[in-house]
């Protein structure tokens, strides 16, 4: 890209004026949305006006329109709900509304806006849009502006954000809310699951979803829930029997409770709803269980945002902003959606017609179109949820002589019990006989292994640490005694689930009356992911990671640049440092450095979170990544046993008879273990090229205090605009 530097320069955002708002429900992580464009905008220059209650103060104008500076930002990333405000507003569908909205918005030389909502939201920006010359004429005429107003203001951009916890919107892999609402949900199920478990209990819960299925599905899959009904998928004539029949037969497979998760919107065939206390009524009459409703309601949209709802409306933000700079004045409305971990800008009103036509799909009783309008990922879960829920019994199961052993190496990680649990359910529908080894390859070879069944990791999905237990022990030392368990247990697979090897609390404690810095100590090895990705999503003001090698000069300006930035009215600083960033700029030095420069504006804690980071129970991400990655490899373990055997090869030497299965991009891509040899850094345990690196020039952007870039140093823009155009070109 030779002319990035002129394209740089021309992204200036100088005598530009941005309105952001937020509109429609509200969803975690709308917060990290306004402050990324706030906090971009300006960056390069541009004013920034907050727009306060959606479009209700767009058309009201006063004091809910208000230019917003860096610090009115701060301390806003770890806030639920939306601090600007939201609401539904019937003044802005009617042309009076809107046109009192332009008024108010040629009055400040707002002629850029970023709405972040829902489609309904989305669709009334782009109608605004399209009447926009139209409404600047009428003002004219009344009087209300000059013409020479009219003519500067001429065009108005439009980028949206999806904020909607229900992930309903096509175009996108998640929209800003989903993982959070998905987090309190599980956090629910968890603990339902406990009181379930002691009164024997079926307990039947309703989640939010009045249109899409997607948060009743995920939730079901990351809970290993025994039922699901979601309104994409209508249960077939019979159902009630179906249900009740699965319900009693897991009781009776040792299981003391059941889940039964119903979207708001779930329907029959004939769209008739399927409401909660219809299911609890067929429960107690068929079956006689002691059952319970819940209706979870509200408490999916409250609480503090996920990690990944604020880096992924941080992303958007940046984004956003970038679209706004691009745009000329016939670029139509754009949304910025995340595709294949890279935030891309879509056609908006394309977008919008797709997510409608997902509705008229289900009207129409199109419901396997409804199910593949809402994307891969959602048929994806679907399948998966399908396979693992249900049980073939033994005359349906393909005929398979195979043996195939699971087991847990290296550190636990939230995750490896749900995948071990998938894994062995996936392989006993594959046919094969399945078996489960204690404590890694150590367990292995001293022959702590036996089958496992169906039943036996029923409930695993929840669970922290690693069920079958684990240890870093490395199998080439005792090779000939796992090669004789693999021979006395007639093991034709293994499957090696491990690997290579929370910020806000603390900062919420730094937001009190002192001024106060807190250096936090992230695990991780060498690999700088952790203190990265935590840092964009705590607002950190520093990152040392061994990846992005630094030196005093670094330390002194980042310190100068905390300094200042502590004496304005911001409370707090945030510095992370991975374990092994340094040998010699330790968490003490780093500490105590910044202890004494300081001294008089602030003063400083220190934290090292260590093994915290690794317990506890799984997020809905890694319980459900666990689940389909290890569903994935079983699946394509079965198909090279069929194929090797069928072949008559010896397939130990073959080089896909090892291969890791990662994600990539959009898929889950499996590659021979021997070619990881070239793209791995084996003295520090990390891949030569890390993905994530490339969102540090925007966690550098967000936190650095500037109130405007200058063309000279914009290293950190060039960077994203140059990323960005490689990332595109790949996916
Ligand atoms: P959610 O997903 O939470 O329902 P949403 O953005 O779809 O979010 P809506 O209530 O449909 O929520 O829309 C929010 C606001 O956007 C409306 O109150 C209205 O002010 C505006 N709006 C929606 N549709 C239109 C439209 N067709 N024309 C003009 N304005 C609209």
């Amino acid at each position: 890209m030779p002319d990035t530097k002129k394209f740089i320069e021309n992204l200036s955002g100088a005598g530009k004026s941005i309105g952001v708002l937020t509109s429609g429900g509200d969803a975690q992580g709308m917060n990290a949305a306004v402050r990324a464009v706030v906090r971009m905008g300006i960056y390069v220059g541009a004013k920034v006006y907050f727009v306060h209650e959606g479009y209700q103060g767009m058309v009201d104008g006063g004091d809910n329109i208000k230019e917003a500076t860096w610090e009115s930002v701060s301390s806003m990333l770890q806030v639920g709900g939306t601090v600007i405000g939201s609401a539904r507003c019937k003044d802005f569908r009617t042309h009076e509304g809107r046109l009192r909205a332009a008024l108010n918005l040629v009055q400040r030389g707002i002629t850029n806006l970023c709405v972040i909502g829902g489609d309904g939201s989305l669709t009334g920006a782009n109608l605004f849009r399209e009447e926009w010359s139209g409404l600047l004429d009428e003002l004219v005429q009344s009087g209300q502006i000059s013409e020479e107003a009219a003519q500067t203001h001429s065009a108005l951009h439009i980028v949206g954000m999806v904020g909607s916890i229900d992930n309903d919107f096509c175009g996108t892999d998640m929209t800003i809310g989903t993982d959070s609402a998905l987090h309190r949900i599980i956090e629910v199920v968890d603990a339902i699951m406990t009181t379930a478990q002691s009164h024997q209990r079926t307990f039947v819960l309703e989640v939010m979803g009045r249109h899409c299925g997607y948060l009743a599905l995920v939730s079901a899959l990351a809970c290993g829930a025994d039922w699901v009904l979601i309104p994409e998928m209508p249960p077939k004539d019979g159902w009630e029997e179906q249900m009740c029949h699965k319900l009693s037969e897991n009781r009776a497979d040792k299981k003391r409770l059941n889940i039964i998760i119903v979207a708001e919107g779930a329907i029959d065939q004939n769209n008739k709803p399927i409401t909660t206390e219809l299911i609890k009524d067929l429960v107690v009459r068929c079956l006689g269980f002691d059952t319970r409703v819940t209706i979870l309601g509200h408490v999916q949209r409250g609480g503090t945002p996920s990690a990944f709802d604020r880096i992924l409306a941080s992303r958007m933000g940046v984004e956003a902003v970038l679209a706004l700079l691009e745009a000329s004045p016939g670029t139509p409305a754009c949304v910025v959606s995340l595709c294949g971990n890279q935030a891309v800008r879509l056609p908006l009103m394309e977008c919008v017609q797709m997510t409608q036509e997902v509705q008229k799909a289900m009207d129409e009783k199109r419901f396997e179109e409804a199910v593949k309008l809402r994307g891969r990922s959602f048929e994806n879960n679907l399948n998966t949820y399908k396979l693992l829920s249900h049980r073939k019994i033994d005359a349906e199961l393909p005929p398979s002589s195979f043996n195939v052993a699971v087991l847990n190496v290296g550190a636990p990680a939230a995750g490896m019990n749900a995948a071990v649990r998938s894994a062995v359910r996936v392989g006993i529908t594959e046919g094969h006989t399945m078996f489960a080894v204690n404590d890694g390859f150590e367990g292995f070879y001293k022959g702590q292994i036996k089958e496992i069944k169906w039943g036996d990791v029923g409930g695993w999905t929840g669970q922290g640490g690693s069920l079958l237990g684990t240890k870093r022990t490395l199998p080439a030392k005792h090779i000939d005694k796992i090669a004789e368990q693999m021979k006395i247990h007639n093991i034709n697979a293994l499957l090696v689930i491990g690997g290579f090897e929370t910020c806000d609390r603390i900062k919420q404690s730094a937001s009190g009356t002192k001024r106060r810095v807190f250096i936090i100590e992230t695990m991780g090895g060498y690999c700088g992911y952790l203190a990265t990705v935590g840092g964009l999503a705590a607002g950190a003001d520093a990152a040392y990671i061994y990846e992005e090698p630094f030196d005093i000069r670094d330390l002194q300006s980042n310190v100068e640049h905390l300094t200042e930035k502590m004496k304005t009215s911001i409370q707090r600083g945030l510095v992370l440092r991975n374990e092994n960033s340094s040998e010699n700029y330790t968490t003490d030095f780093i500490y105590q450095l910044y202890s004494e420069e300081g001294k008089g504006v602030f003063d400083c804690r220190k934290n090292v979170l260590g093994h915290m980071q690794q317990g506890g129970a799984p997020s809905p991400f890694d319980r459900n990544f666990g689940t389909k990655i290890a569903a994935k490899a079983m699946q394509w373990i079965s198909k090279k046993l069929k194929e090797f055997y069928r072949e008559g090869r010896v397939f130990a030497n073959s080089e896909d008879s090892a291969c890791l299965l990662g994600m990539r991009r959009r898929a889950l891509v499996f590659q021979p273990v021997v070619q990881l040899k070239d793209e791995t850094d084996f003295v520090h345990r990390i891949p030569k090229e890390q993905w994530w690196l490339r969102l540090r020039p925007l966690m550098k952007i967000l936190a650095k205090y500037k109130t405007s870039y200058d063309v000279s140093d914009s290293g950190q823009l060039e960077h994203i605009v140059r990323l960005r155009a490689k990332d595109i070109s790949s996916i």
